[in-house]
């Protein structure tokens, strides 16, 4: 590539983008905090789930300063069905360093935004371009594949020495003025013209000199490994009724604070790699259940099964109502009309919102009907069969 291809990318970015970009909410602001909350929601998220969710965390936390105050369970509350719970965790950390060593100003060195927690590379860049005029460059998941494209990149990106190869073409590339609006260009054009699947060339900027397009091999491109398909988990949730102080109650207990959907609450569950009766049992024995026996082992309430990044889960989901007078060890009785304050993983809370529903309408019976309706479209859960209890 040339100087003058060079500097031609970025002017035909620019002049595309003042026609063609996007209008999105932290595009109108250059509060650092605000820009900081939209960049970390956007790892792993697509913008338009991430939008309702960016409106109504800041209109929880407005400032840098509320978000270190809330407790970290408000604010995986806040955080719920957007997934990645570490981001939110690592985003109140890093917000109550902000607050202790930072007098709560977002910090606009490279270096010291590096220092927190969640803050990478790519995200400190985009937030010194976006909210303080800086000339950094970034290499989210987008730009990535942009520019695997653009230059006919045919290794693998995740490879380190393409990966270095990568930030030195996005840092040669960048121009020398108007670097918000570029990053923000370059973004867009990784979302809406130079798409994971058939990307729309015929319309895109920077097609005359992309050569990527040029040799006919940008849907090749980035090369992907071949992923061995996902392994299946089943797991046993026990929802366990029971009646205290008058209320319907349920036992929730939480999950370790560091890995998969760590601080999040749930019912009780266990991983059935011996089977639905002994998991089952298991959740018993491990919280000392004083109730003896098992369920038909083969009658679970229903199934929701659930992608993740790394596997496919299918949760068996069996209801029963528990006559005691105390906690069972570990767990957390809480009244079914208190869960919505507790954040849960996508699948507890299409059980809890089954759960609260059908109590108020009629009884557990209707929990298998109630299950069906209840994903958001972008949460990759569904149903399979469901039996009548
Ligand atoms: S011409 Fe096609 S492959 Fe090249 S950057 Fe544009 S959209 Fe991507």
């Amino acid at each position: 590539m040339s100087l003058a291809s060079d500097r031609r990318f970025a002017k035909n970015l620019l002049a595309w983008y003042l026609k063609s970009g996007r209008n999105l909410p932290w595009r109108h602001t250059s509060d650092p905090y605000k820009i900081w909350v939209s960049e970390i929601m956007l790892q792993q998220t697509q913008v338009a789930t991430v939008i309702p969710y960016y409106h109504r965390f800041l209109s929880a936390f407005p400032t840098v300063q509320r978000l270190a105050a809330a407790s970290e369970k408000t604010v995986l509350a806040r955080w719920e069905g957007l997934g990645y719970y570490a981001r939110a965790r690592h985003l109140h950390q890093a917000a109550q360093v902000v607050v202790a060593k930072f007098s709560g100003q977002v910090p606009s060195s490279f270096d010291a935004l590096l220092t927190l927690p969640g803050i990478g590379r790519s995200t400190a860049g985009a937030i010194l371009t976006l909210a303080f005029g800086q000339r950094y460059p970034i290499l989210d998941g987008n730009v990535r594949r942009v520019l695997c494209r653009y230059l006919a990149i045919r290794r693998d990106p995740r490879d380190a020495a393409v990966e270095a190869q990568l930030w030195q073409a996005a840092a040669r590339l960048l121009p020398q003025r108007r670097v918000d609006q570029y990053t923000q260009a370059l973004m867009d054009l990784g979302a809406i013209r130079c798409v994971p699947k058939w990307p729309r060339c015929f319309t895109c900027p920077v097609r005359r000199d992309c050569r990527g397009y040029a040799e006919g091999i940008q849907e090749t491109l980035p090369a992907r490994q071949r992923r061995p398909p996902l392994p299946r988990h089943d797991h046993v949730v026990r929802v366990i009724l029971h009646a205290r102080t008058g209320r319907q109650c349920v036992f929730l207990r939480q999950r370790p604070a560091k890995g998969f959907l760590g601080g999040l609450w749930e019912f009780p569950s266990e991983r059935a790699s011996d089977g639905l009766r002994e998991a089952w049992l298991q959740i018993g024995r491990e919280h000392r259940l004083s109730r003896s026996g098992g369920p038909p082992a083969d009658r679970p309430v229903g199934r929701i099964r659930q992608t993740f990044t790394h596997f496919k889960m299918t949760l068996h989901l069996f209801i029963e109502r528990y006559r005691t007078q105390r906690n069972p060890f570990g767990l957390v009785s809480v009244p079914v009309g208190d869960l919505k304050d507790y954040p849960l993983p996508s699948a507890h809370r299409k059980i809890a919102v089954a759960l609260a529903t059908a109590l108020k309408t009629g009884g557990i019976s209707r929990i298998p009907n109630l299950l069906r309706p209840t994903v958001p479209d972008h949460l990759p859960t569904r149903i399979s069969r469901l039996h009548d209890i």
